[in-house]
């Protein structure tokens, strides 16, 4: 299906517009916490032509106040993106921001509709007619909440809408598959991408013919290739002596949008940091498959391996689902093991459950432990569907809120139902009221 992307400054009434898009009025749209929180996917529908509309969350602009981080965020949505529904506050106007992105847009050559929130009643139109400024053609005054214009727009969406999509699956479906080695400096990323290429050998770097990024590495593992993305930062270890984390973090997060599957490397020999936890988040974030590597075993002993025990209990509980592997990228111990758990990880991304399959399990689970009664009502799931794999995204529509513990409990049956181990699952719900 095409893929819609919603982008807009926080605050400017993205979700009310997307609630009124995906057609539930009133709906409340609940994500899963701790989960990809700022992309997340719905089945959408005007005049019988379906597409999947994404909702990018908005991008942080205060977030060390950098240009570069805001255009990353939105950049990262818009590659993903068939079209793009820019929307901005008609009341306020067009900020730098905004300005900033609508650069960031022309220079894509992506269908930008653009959407005049906030256009309560009709002597507000001159507002949005301000914003013909933006160069992006005509402002679609619109109201997110009452939903006002909105018939308009779609219609101007469904103009520039492709058939088919031409991003919905950006990662190529054959071929090898995209590894991505990431961690906090120094916890041997390099020194693993060599022992594995040691092992195996490095095949090429550049095929006759192809486009491939020579950042790219094809390395044969026990007679499989497979690639590793991006890897001339971990070779050439530039930026890692200046400290500048915002800059680690999109690398991270640029390799992590080449990859499929995301190994964090972890140093097991030293106390887990704030850092490697916020790696693993950004594999999470990216929706990536997950293989966790300890690396650096060679060097850990008793003590350190009772703490460690601790640290993963208390940091990494979340994502128990996430293969472990403990390896020394230095001595080649264990490394052996990796492949194994990155098709297993692999695999799980790649699962779509069936409709019918899926409606039978949420059918089973809610006979047998129904959401609790709140304020006399009791919340049902009425139907839910899986709208995209690689990695599993779910939608479960309800009669009420349903609760953030029924949610994890929801998760936690499906993982067990479903296998997903190494891959995240996201879980929107939306509420008819
Ligand atoms: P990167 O910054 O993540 O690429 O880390 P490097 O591969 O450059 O490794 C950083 C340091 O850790 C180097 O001094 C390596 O020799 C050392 N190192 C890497 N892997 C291991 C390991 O398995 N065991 C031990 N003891 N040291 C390691």
């Amino acid at each position: 299906l095409p893929v819609v992307a919603i982008v807009g400054r926080p605050n400017v009434g993205k979700s009310t517009i997307v609630n009124r898009i995906i057609g539930y009025r009133g709906a409340v749209v609940q994500d899963t916490p701790g989960v990809t929180r700022d992309r997340v996917a719905y089945p959408a529908e005007w005049n019988g032509r379906r597409f999947t509309l994404v909702d990018t969350g908005g991008w942080e602009v205060d977030v060390a106040g950098l240009d570069a981080s805001v255009a990353a965020q939105a950049e990262i949505a818009v590659e993903r993106a068939d079209v793009v529904i820019l929307v901005v506050d008609a009341t306020v106007g067009a900020t730098d921001t905004d300005e900033r992105v609508v650069q960031m847009l022309r220079r894509s050559g992506k269908p930008v509709i653009l959407a005049a929130n906030k256009v309560d009643s009709r002597t507000q139109e001159s507002d949005a007619a301000m914003l013909w400024s933006l160069g992006l053609g005509e402002p679609y005054p619109v109201s997110g909440l009452h939903g006002r214009g909105s018939g308009d727009l779609l219609d101007a969406l469904l103009e520039v809408l492709p058939e088919v999509s031409a991003v919905a699956n950006p990662l190529p479906a054959d071929g090898p598959r995209r590894v991505a080695l990431v961690g906090r400096p120094n916890v041997g990323k390099s020194s693993l991408l060599n022992q594995l290429a040691g092992e195996g050998r490095v095949v090429v770097n550049e095929i006759a013919g192809t486009t491939r990024d020579p950042v790219d590495e094809l390395i044969e593992i026990h007679g499989r290739d497979w690639w590793f993305v991006d890897t001339a930062g971990i070779r050439r270890r530039v930026h890692k002596a200046e400290g500048a984390d915002f800059y680690a973090v999109l690398r991270t997060q640029q390799a992590l949008e080449k990859a499929e599957v995301a190994v964090v490397l972890v140093d097991a020999s030293e106390p887990m940091t704030e850092q490697d936890v916020r790696v693993i988040q950004l594999a999470i974030d990216a929706g990536r498959a997950l293989v966790i590597v300890f690396n650096k075993w060679d060097d850990v002993d008793e003590d350190r391996r009772l703490f460690l025990a601790r640290e993963i209990e208390q940091e990494l509980r979340r994502i128990e689902w996430a293969p472990m592997i403990r390896l020394s990228a230095k001595t080649g111990w264990h490394t052996n093991r990796l492949t194994r758990a990155l098709d297993v990880a692999l695999d799980s991304w790649d699962t779509r459950i069936p409709t019918g399959r899926l409606n039978a399990f949420l059918g089973e689970i809610s006979a047998a432990n129904p959401h609790p009664v709140r304020g006399g009502k009791q919340p049902r799931i009425l139907f839910g569907t899986q709208i995209s794999a690689r990695p599993p995204r779910f939608v479960l529509f309800a009669t009420g809120f349903i609760e953030h513990q029924y949610r994890r409990f929801i998760e936690r049956k499906l993982r067990e139902n479903f296998e997903f181990e190494g891959t995240p699952i996201e879980i929107s719900v939306c509420v008819r009221e």
